[in-house]
């Protein structure tokens, strides 16, 4: 039986894939902003601290984004096209990215 989304399994299962790493990148995010980056798991320190399960999270999300592109269920220059508009439209709203309107990822003084 087909599901009436017409979707496939393969298909369901990396929207499933990309919501669950998405969701797990909320949680570092909202743990750096309650703890701090350099927190850490007490129960888990073998995790690595908090900067480190983001990047963990941030990876799991590029590696779902990589595996839908390679499937064709999105296009790499439409998201290439969106990430452009996206810097113009963050631009107007943030308040603290040095450069931002210009260059969001002009060098900063601490050198990150
Ligand atoms: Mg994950």
């Amino acid at each position: 039986m087909i599901h009436f989304n017409g979707l496939d399994p393969a298909e369901a299962e990396r929207l499933y894939l990309l919501a669950e790493e998405c969701a797990e990148v909320i949680v570092s995010v909202n743990k750096i902003l309650r703890h701090g980056y350099a927190s850490h798991n007490p129960d888990a320190p073998e995790d690595g601290d908090n900067r480190e399960q983001l990047s963990r999270e941030i990876g799991d999300v590029r590696f779902v984004v990589d595996l839908m592109l390679h499937r064709g269920d999105v296009d790499a220059h439409s998201i290439s096209a969106y990430a452009a508009l996206a810097k113009d439209r963050k631009a107007k709203y943030v308040h603290h990215q040095d450069g931002y309107g210009d260059n969001f990822f002009a060098p900063i003084e601490d050198g990150r």
